[in-house]
């Protein structure tokens, strides 16, 4: 394996790309599993990779509703369980109501069995989904399956990176569905009654620190109400403010490297050329 220095701007995200990458190869995630990690990557850039303020208060918002659940359930997919498997035990700790389910699009007996070998390793206890007899109704093939006695009685539903059918068939059947997705024009985001747009781990580590925060105070089956749309009107601005922002700093640090560094030499006279001279003279 290329051996990355950590001292390149871009150490971290060359990080996770080579863990998913060895994840690839040992069967725990699927190539299709990479595309999604870079379509994830971009919206990423966009937001600057930190948390938006408006992200902070979806996920204090997913903490409650976490918290308000009768029976919550977390959904795994491969490249959840290859990036932040360490982070998923951790919000289990802090919420020992909440189940764990293996719920793959791509699902085969033994990457059903290598997710859940993942997570037993990072220290949850007890997963589901490996047995699921349960099915989602008007889903086709196996992305249809869930476990009786996780997502099938679910009332709330946290799914990081869920394809957007299946958030459609949670969202109909009435639970409530909490997605983790950088995309705010995805449908999984669009069809949440809770967008949390922002990266995975940063968003499972959040909630964990306002479940633990919350220390007891929220009231079981009380959900604070929340406005879905406006949060994601939220995360689209912060990504179109610093897209602008970057454009204006890549346009400045352009003219930038076009003047001549202060002492770096003799200053060049300015001739007028023609396209000066065209724009100076009378209209
Ligand atoms: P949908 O089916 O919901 O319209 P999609 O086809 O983009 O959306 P998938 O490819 O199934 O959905 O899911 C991948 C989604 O997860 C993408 O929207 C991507 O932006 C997002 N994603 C990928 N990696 C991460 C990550 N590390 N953290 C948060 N979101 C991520």
């Amino acid at each position: 394996m290329t051996r990355l220095s950590p001292r390149h701007p871009r150490y971290h995200s060359l990080v996770v790309r080579a863990r998913l990458a060895a994840a690839a190869r040992s069967g725990l995630v699927v190539p299709e599993g990479l595309i999604a990690h870079g379509r994830g990557e971009a919206f990423d850039y966009f937001l600057g990779e930190r948390s938006s303020r408006s992200a902070l208060r979806a996920e204090r918002a997913a903490a409650h509703w976490l918290l308000a659940a009768r029976w919550p359930v977390l959904s795994i997919n491969g490249n959840v369980a290859a990036l932040a498997a360490g982070e998923v035990a951790g919000l289990q700790r802090a919420l020992p109501n909440l189940r764990v389910e293996v719920n793959l699009f791509h699902r085969t007996p033994s990457r059903v069995r290598a997710v859940a070998l993942a997570l037993r390793s990072a220290g949850v206890p007890r997963v589901l989904g490996v047995n699921a007899r349960g099915r989602l109704p008007r889903l086709p093939s196996d992305r249809a399956r869930i476990d009786l006695r996780g997502i099938a009685r679910a009332d709330v539903c946290l799914v990081p990176l869920e394809d957007g059918d299946r958030a459609e068939a949670l969202h109909r059947r009435g639970q409530r569905v909490i997605a983790i997705d950088l995309n705010p024009l995805s449908r999984t985001a669009v069809v949440a009654d809770l967008p949390i747009v922002d990266e995975l781990r940063r968003a499972l580590v959040q909630i964990t620190r306002e479940v633990r925060r919350d220390g007891g105070r929220t009231r079981p089956g009380w959900f604070d109400p929340v406005d879905a749309p406006r949060l994601l009107r939220e995360a689209r601005r912060a990504m179109a403010d610093r897209l602008r922002s970057g454009t204006r700093e890549l346009a400045s640090g352009a003219r930038a490297s076009r003047r001549p560094a202060r002492g770096s030499g003799r200053p060049r006279r300015r001739t007028p050329g023609p396209r000066s001279r065209r724009r100076r003279s009378p209209r």
